[in-house]
């Protein structure tokens, strides 16, 4: 354990194999150097600048706003990032940092694929042998992801074990870093796993808030709430972090005050602007086929730490559902635990449907085509609309949705004969 270090209250922590630890330990020293080294940070803005293409826009949605009754709303477009979502500015980053260590084989493990194409775009861009592990029934799901990861030059390692999705790639991702360790670097795809992980990835993603903060202030808006949706948490956390760090908890132990890593902003706020994380409530939360750890889960540990995740009386983690393939995960990033408890965090969810019915609004009525995942935050909104009447709510469109388009149309042949509108959705 790093002590107090890499905890969020009582989540987080290291909850590995003995042989792991000298890595972590490695892992928490660099980047506790690099994100304090100018030459590093200016490398890494360089590379989201020209390479990723940051910053990214803040747009108001006007149409969706009036359609909402009235809500300006602000779309954080992450979805114009090279390769099409925010998880292209932790891989960059990452990499970066193992090369900073010397490392020179890159894995990860991927579920709907696209932390998996972020890490093999980021691995040919620097010059990384790159082995992701993917589940063969999601290898099967997103065959075209697959197809993407080799064309960057990865090798993607099928995983036939449990029920051979993200989860278990994951755990097979842990067994091939405890072999390897020397050489190699684990790029997590969330801020989840074992600390320093839910910390760098947080310090990684970080830049989403810092730029939203900095846009908004540029246009005299104070945001009275924030939306983001949470699988691991990484978007989440990266949109939320600097609105967190302006009004500190009481006792936080975790998030030492230089935590901010690569690309931040200082500056003193009274913002108050209200967070809300939005779960996937798949068929519903009463169905039991969903995603929503924070919302129904227990506290246990997964993947390296002790967070909320799915599970049933007897401890076993129990599978997710959710037709997003990027929030189908049972667990979550533990900081988001310790911010549900604090009630700094307000953590909502959205049912399959109403995620597919504010899927359709962005597309018909913003020309935008958003990221399932995405639409679960706009759909958050979109429940909760009267509340937020002629005030200004800034939603993390954290990818575009191109890959979801068959998946769309399959849901409204199969489930959505009776796709509600959004004004019936419950
Ligand atoms: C992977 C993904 C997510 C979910 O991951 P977080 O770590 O919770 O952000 C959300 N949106 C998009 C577009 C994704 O690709």
């Amino acid at each position: 354990m790093t002590g107090r270090m890499g905890w969020f209250g009582t989540y987080g922590g290291q909850f590995v194999p003995e042989t792991l630890i000298p890595a972590l330990d490695e892992l928490t020293r660099a980047w506790a150097d690099a994100r304090h080294d100018s030459e590093f940070r200016k490398t890494l803005d360089d590379c989201l600048h020209r390479y990723v293409g940051r910053p990214t826009p803040l747009y108001q949605a006007r149409r969706l706003g009036k359609d909402m009754g009235g809500v300006r709303i602000w779309l954080k477009r992450e979805d114009l990032n090279h390769t099409g979502a925010h998880k292209i500015n932790n891989t960059v980053g990452q990499v970066l940092l193992a090369r900073r260590m010397g490392k020179t084989r890159i894995i990860a493990e991927t579920g709907a694929g696209q932390h998996g194409v972020a890490a093999a775009t980021a691995c040919a861009l620097f010059g990384f042998e790159c082995d992701v592990y993917m589940g063969e029934e999601d290898m099967r799901r997103q065959a075209l992801n697959v197809e993407r990861m080799r064309m960057l030059g990865a090798r993607v390692l099928p995983v036939s074990s449990g029920s051979r999705t993200l989860k278990d790639a994951t755990s097979e991702a842990i067994r091939d870093w405890t072999a390897s360790v020397g050489g190699t670097h684990y790029v997590i795809g969330s801020a989840v796993g074992p600390a320093p992980y839910p910390d760098m990835v947080r310090g990684l993603q970080r830049v989403i808030g810092n730029e939203t903060r900095t846009q908004l202030r540029e246009l005299g808006v104070e945001p009275a709430a924030v939306f983001a949706c949470v699988g691991g948490g990484s978007n989440a956390i990266g949109m939320f972090a600097p609105f967190i760090d302006d009004q500190p908890l009481p006792e936080n132990p975790s998030v030492p005050a230089d935590s901010s890593g690569p690309g931040q902003v200082r500056g003193v706020s009274d913002n108050r602007a209200e967070l809300v994380g939005v779960e996937a409530a798949g068929a519903g939360l009463a169905s039991g086929q969903h995603a929503a750890s924070l919302s129904l889960g227990l506290p246990g540990v997964l993947h390296g730490s002790h967070s909320y995740l799915l599970q049933d009386e007897d401890g076993q983690v129990t599978p997710a559902h959710s037709v997003s393939a990027g929030l189908d995960y049972p667990g979550v990033g533990p900081e988001h635990s310790w911010l549900k408890e604090s009630g700094r965090v307000r953590y909502e969810s959205v049912t399959d449907h109403e995620a597919v019915a504010a899927f359709g609004d962005l597309c018909r009525l913003e020309g935008i085509i958003p990221a399932l995942e995405s639409a679960h935050a706009a759909a958050g909104l979109r429940k909760e609309a009267e509340k937020w009447k002629n005030r200004d709510v800034v939603i993390c469109l954290s990818g575009r949705g191109d890959k979801d388009v068959e998946e769309v149309r399959r849901f409204e042949r199969t489930r959505g004969a009776d796709v509600q509108s959004p004004d019936q959705a419950s």
